[in-house]
């Protein structure tokens, strides 16, 4: 019977990505799901992934039907959990099965790790020796070792390799170890371990170094002799040892680890607040009844969220189930990862996008080794072949980072829950800020809301004033500092504390303000914010109309009016004129390229080696630096004029963010607001840092124009060399997708509008927004009009941006 698999090849091009059906040779019969194969294309040989395998029929062609070539690694890549999750991932972001199994790939394309096999602690017992080709298989792994499985099939072909390898391996006869074919080369370090665990001390009373160093390993059991060494433990000493039979010297895999110079850092015994633990018992009863169940961890900044999942994660470690954290920024949370450090030492496992290939491969296989029990992350840390999931943490929910903004277009959000549910594991999501969609669900119980409403210690929180950068235009002032954050600085610098300023940076250059009255250029027929555009431009996203910019304001005649362009580094210029004693420290795009530049800087700064932090949004992100007392943020509302339905939230979140970073040591925090819209809500909740007041202004707005949580977005950009063809066919589209769905309560289009970025490489980009409370229905609809195949066509399932 010949039998037939199902292969996904592993090129990025949608008009291919179905499964095509490939014969199974003979020697390959031990192929399951899961594995990667070689397979001929066209005239190529490609990487493809097994996703079925069927007994051909009366249907299949067997003369058109091409056969395996090879076998990439020697055992499945991919487990039934993490196909399951790249299955929901297709059906859910309508992209391919293909380009999600490619997301569990290091580097997305042929890594080649393959399992190698040693003798292990058990001796075979007589029965299996009975067996002759046991003894066989097993006396050539003895004198091999470490044996691929690729040797042991060329020499035993008669053998089935395979079940006789699951039954060593049961009885533990033999170990699984695995093995990188290129670029790595392992490191190994020597260390001494006990033979016998006990020994007679008085024989010893004359030895105290060979006492010394026994008692040493009673408590140890291997120590590196680079380590004794350092503690001034002779080699005359261990080979006295050596030859007394009561030690010996051994070799042990070094593991790369880029977060070895990152201390760990914590505090013993912490007894938690009462608000802690009833967050922490909560989570801990659902991991005991192995719930699936998703959590808000509610929490001011300040308010202790990092000792409340250290807690968690170690309850689930101890029911030995594993843990993902994901973080937004790795580079910008050594402090989460510290923590965890502290309390987890050598169980963790930090994946970053700076890791070297061969740092990835140690990862990895540590992780499929089962030596792992947490993984910290950026979103990619859901990509791991890490098993038994019981707990997914996800830090500062609302970040703008969790969306992969190339396809496939997931959020980290969507697809932890997704992996939560498969593995029955809870999902806690955390933030001082959450997003709105995540608030609501909290509020209709669709999640379980835990609440911190109180800094550790009860450290008050930061006192935040506005200053109206109108009025101080109107009083002379046309520096980007105000007076009032002038003299904050110099007063902070001089009791020796610390300052953090903050450029709003998104928004920027996109629109014209007038400076003189706060003015903002806005489409004449929709009243949104006009874009500015390379071209000198003005531009509406959202019914294509377009104007110039203007010489004055057209509200107050001024001629201070222009686009917004001020640099961190401007503002750094300006800040050494204002305020020359101050020494400072700037972290931003252009400062941060080198590896662990951030770290450092923020090393730097927590030393005390600067007065000033001035960066972008990174300095708004969890640091934890006591002795900062003031911060200062520039145009803090500039985001408010970005024509997106998330500008107030994230001009919110922003502010709430930063000024959380002040205070937090035993001296009250100041924070100065610098703004052309105080009275916006967005502006003033966040400097009363009052969540639920915005929410229940933003909740309002989002309600009256059908906008998440009360709807959900697909964004569907078409792009076309010609642009006269691209608006066509959107044109097209939205007649055809308006006598498809006519009830406007449930479903609307909107545009088309040219993208942000109206025009890239040559292509004209043109797009479509839909608005739905029936996802799947108008999903299954795209999916009929084959857009998703499309290859000028990109759908952004729930963006984030909608430009
Ligand atoms: P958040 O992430 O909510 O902003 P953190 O987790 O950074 O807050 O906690 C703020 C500070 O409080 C940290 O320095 C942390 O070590 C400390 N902390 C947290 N919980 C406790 C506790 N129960 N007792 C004492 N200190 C705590
Ligand atoms: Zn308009
Ligand atoms: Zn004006």
């Amino acid at each position: 019977m010949i039998k037939v698999a199902n292969i996904f090849v592993n090129i990025p091009v949608k008009s291919i990505a179905k499964a095509y059906s490939y014969a199974i040779p003979d020697k390959f019969s031990f192929l399951q799901t899961g594995w990667r194969v070689f397979v001929p294309f066209g005239n190529r040989k490609v990487e493809g992934f097994i996703v079925n395998i069927s007994a051909a029929d009366a249907t299949t062609d067997l003369l058109k039907l091409k056969e395996i070539i090879d076998i990439v690694d020697e055992e499945p890549w991919f487990t039934d959990k993490m196909l399951k999750i790249a299955k929901w991932m297709a059906d859910f972001y309508l992209c391919s099965f293909a380009e999600a199994m490619r997301l569990f790939m290091p580097g997305k394309t042929g890594l080649q790790i393959k399992p190698v096999y040693l003798i292990g602690d058990q001796k075979p017992d007589a029965t299996i020796l009975q067996v002759n080709f046991y003894v066989e298989v097993y006396n050539f792994i003895m004198l091999h070792q470490p044996v691929s499985l690729y040797d042991l099939r060329k020499n035993f072909p008669e053998f089935d390799i395979d079940a006789i390898i699951v039954l060593f391996l049961q009885h533990k006869f033999i170990l699984k170890d695995y093995s990188v074919k290129k670029n790595t080369v392992n490191r190994y370090e020597k260390i001494v371990e006990l033979i016998q665990s006990t020994f007679c001390e008085t024989d010893f009373s004359r030895k105290p170094a060979q006492k010394n160093l026994l008692q040493l390993l009673q408590n140890r059991k291997s120590i590196p002799i680079s380590e004794l060494k350092a503690e001034k433990i002779t080699m005359t000493t261990i080979q006295a040892l050596v030859q007394a039979n009561l030690i010996r010297i051994n070799e042990r895999r070094i593991y790369r680890d880029s977060y070895e110079h990152t201390a760990s850092q914590g505090k013993k015994n912490v007894i938690l607040t009462g608000e802690q633990e009833t967050a922490v018992n909560e989570l801990i009863k659902s991991i005991e009844q192995k719930e699936n169940k998703t959590f808000l961890l509610y929490g001011i900044t300040g308010s202790g969220k990092t000792q409340v999942y250290i807690e968690a994660a170690n309850k689930v470690r101890q029911a030995g189930q594993h843990v993902i954290v994901l973080v937004p920024e790795i580079a910008l949370t050594g402090q989460l990862v510290s923590s965890f450090k502290y309390y987890f030492k050598q169980d963790i496992i930090v994946l970053h996008s700076r890791l070297s290939i061969s740092e990835r491969n140690d990862a990895i296989r540590r992780i499929k080794q089962n030596e792992i029990g947490i993984v910290i992350g950026a979103r990619s840390a859901l990509f791991t072949p890490i098993d038994h999931i019981g707990l997914i943490i996800l830090d500062e929910e609302q970040d703008a980072s969790y969306k992969q903004d190339e396809s496939p277009r997931y959020h980290t959000r969507d697809v932890a829950q997704a992996l939560a549910r498969i593995h029955k594991a809870i999902l806690v999501l955390g933030s001082a800020t959450p997003s709105v969609e995540t608030f609501a669900r909290a509020q209709n119980k669709e999640y379980t809301m835990l609440t911190l409403s109180k800094r550790i210690g009860n450290i008050p929180m930061p006192q935040v004033t506005t200053v109206d950068m109108r009025a101080e235009l109107k009083q002379g002032n046309r520096n980007i500092i105000s007076r009032a954050l002038k003299k904050l600085i110099e007063e902070t610098i001089a009791k020796k504390e610390q300052v953090i300023i903050m450029l709003n940076r998104r928004g920027f250059s996109t629109f014209v303000m007038c400076r003189s009255c706060g003015h903002v250029i806005v489409c004449k027929d929709c009243t949104l914010p006009l874009v500015y555009h390379q071209n000198g431009k003005l531009q509406c996203h959202h019914c294509d109309s377009s104007d110039v910019v203007p010489d004055v304001c057209p509200k107050c005649g001024s001629r201070y009016i222009k686009y917004f362009g001020t640099g961190t580094e401007r503002l750094e210029h300006e800040l050494r004129t204002l305020v020359p004693e101050a020494r400072i420290i700037r972290m931003d795009r252009d400062t941060t390229t080198k590896k662990f530049a951030h770290a450092e800087i923020l090393t730097q700064f927590k030393q005390g080696l600067y007065d000033i932090l001035l960066g972008t949004q990174m300095v708004a992100k969890g640091h934890d630096i006591p002795n900062v007392t003031a911060v200062g943020i520039i145009s803090a509302d500039s985001s408010l004029n970005v024509p997106d339905f998330r500008s107030a939230e994230r001009c919110f979140a922003l502010i709430t963010q930063t000024a959380g970073r002040a205070g937090r040591g035993d001296i009250p925090g100041k924070v100065i607001i610098q703004t052309y819209n105080p009275e916006h809500y967005a502006v003033h909740c966040g400097m009363q840092q009052d969540y639920l007041a915005f929410y229940k202004n933003e909740i309002v707005f989002r309600k009256q124009l059908f906008y998440p949580p009360y709807s959900n977005l697909i964004k569907m950009t078409i792009q076309n060399a010609d642009e006269q063809k691209a608006l066509a066919e959107a044109t097209e589209f939205v007649k055809l997708f308006r006598s498809s769905f006519k009830d406007i309560n449930s479903s609307q289009i909107i545009g088309p509008a040219p993208a942000m970025i109206s025009n890239l490489r040559g292509l004209y980009r043109i797009n479509l927004l839909i608005k739905t409370n029936q996802p799947a229905v108008v999903k299954k609809f795209m999916v009929e009009q084959k857009l998703h195949i499309k290859n000028n066509i990109m759908l952004d399932i729930n963006p984030l941006n909608t430009m």
